[in-house]
């Protein structure tokens, strides 16, 4: 008989949820993890005979999945949750986000902004996720520290904010970052135009060519509401996506946020250019923008991520509870009950995150060789019993807080609920702290 083999870590589960393969529940099962990435599932009888781990967690009442993708948000703006609310999206940008950001964005904003988005993102089961938002070298560094996984798209808008004065230093500073984290284990930077009303055509076609040049991805608010539609038709006589696909900016690397407006020619144009979207469904129903109408997507074969959007117009950073309201909306914008099923929305929020990101290949579901990005969810709550069927327990039923742990390349960064590489207090201190400097007369 030959010895054990040595690894850094056996996760023992009652339930392991592997995404893939797809509708798979293994149950009494040990995750094993070895040097960041996932060595073998494996049954717990007999687990211990096979591996010798330096560390051994069992999570009896839990279940392992992978960790959540949240594939588009605006970490920093965690700072301003609550801040402006009920307003249609263009009042709220202009009387409320953009001068408030121009009063208070600047680095150490963004630092706490940032470490406090990921404390949330974290506690509620995302491991990975996208960013856009000014400073994203204090993001970048925040996410190093933290331990999670990010793409971080540096912002670019033709007029200046506390970042950048023009277009070209945007993107001159963007590409400085990205040349910073060229090697990254987990911080991958791309290219986040704010929006096509918010860019002139000449740095819209310089990104996509160096998007191209680079084999970067880029990040960019299209078709978020039917008034920014019709602007851009007025304006230019295209619509945004037209635009888009005349600038050179459409192919497989574009990621386009929100796209509730859409016509059977910018599905097409959407399928035929291999873009793909990203599905915000509170930050749109919060705004009356309108509905992404996702079955129709996936229907077409058009890859489809969710995001929460910041938690400014969300309001929260929540994915279990963005896979609830995407599952509820997605079957009444279809008409149809059986629209996007419960496995269809772990998918999305797992690997076909992972895969409108470009990250597949390591993440989004747990298989041998891929990285360890693991969360574990409790399931012995009262209210969560009887248990017929998992994966609907985690999409309908799943609204208050069950991640107890989660991994990302097989660091622990949540243990039984506590964070090991943020600290909670001063967290909190200063999320106050900025509370009372923008709203210094609220009597909370
Ligand atoms: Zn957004």
């Amino acid at each position: 008989m030959s010895l054990p083999t040595a690894v850094d870590c056996i996760v023992s589960a009652k339930w392991i949820l592997p995404i893939v393969p797809a509708g798979k529940i293994f149950r009494d099962c040990s995750l094993v993890i070895h040097q960041g990435r996932i060595e073998a599932i494996h049954p717990t009888e007999g687990v211990l005979q096979e591996y010798s781990p330096r560390q051994h967690i069992e999570l009896p009442q839990h279940v392992l999945m992978p960790g959540l993708v949240n594939a588009h948000t605006h970490a920093a703006m965690s700072l301003l949750r609550g801040y402006a609310d009920d307003l249609p999206l263009m009042r709220w940008l202009k009387d409320h986000i953009w001068p408030t950001e121009k009063r208070w964005v600047d680095a150490d904003f963004v630092h706490d902004g940032t470490q406090l988005a990921l404390a949330e993102m974290l506690r509620t089961g995302t491991t990975c996720f996208s960013d856009m938002y000014f400073f994203p070298e204090t993001t970048a560094a925040a996410v190093h520290q933290a331990g999670l996984r990010a793409q971080i798209t540096f912002p670019v808008l033709d007029f200046p904010t506390n970042w950048a004065k023009d277009a070209d230093d945007y993107i001159h500073k963007g590409l400085m970052l990205q040349d910073d984290y060229r090697s990254h284990p987990r911080i991958r930077i791309g290219f986040g135009p704010h929006a096509d009303y918010t860019l002139s055509d000449a740095p819209l076609k310089r990104i996509a060519m160096l998007a191209e040049e680079l084999q970067a991805p880029v990040q960019i608010h299209l078709h978020e509401t039917a008034a920014d539609v019709l602007q851009a038709v007025d304006a230019t006589g295209m619509r945004p996506i037209e635009r888009l696909l005349d600038l050179g900016v459409l192919s497989p690397l574009t990621q386009c946020v929100h796209m509730t407006q859409l016509s059977d020619r910018d599905i097409d144009l959407l399928q035929q250019s291999g873009a793909s979207v990203i599905h915000c469904p509170e930050s749109n129903l919060k705004l009356a923008s309108g509905i992404c109408p996702v079955q129709r997507l996936l229907d077409q074969g058009i890859n489809v991520a969710l995001g929460t959007d910041g938690a400014a117009s969300n309001n929260d950073l929540d994915m279990f509870g963005e896979i609830t309201t995407a599952a509820l909306l997605g079957k009444v914008a279809a008409r149809d009950a059986t629209a996007l099923p419960a496995w269809q929305m772990l998918h999305m929020a797992t690997l076909g995150g992972a895969k409108v990101l470009g990250l597949d290949a390591q993440i989004g579901s747990l298989e041998a060789g891929k990285a360890a990005d693991v969360i574990a969810v409790r399931l012995d709550d009262l209210d969560m019993a009887p248990l017929y069927e998992l994966a609907s327990q985690l999409v309908y039923n799943n609204r208050r807080n069950r991640v107890t742990h989660a991994w990302v390349q097989g660091k622990i960064l949540l243990q039984d609920s506590q964070f090991t590489t943020l600290n909670i207090a001063d967290l909190r201190n200063r999320a106050r702290h900025w509370q009372d400097q923008i709203k210094p007369e609220l009597p909370l």
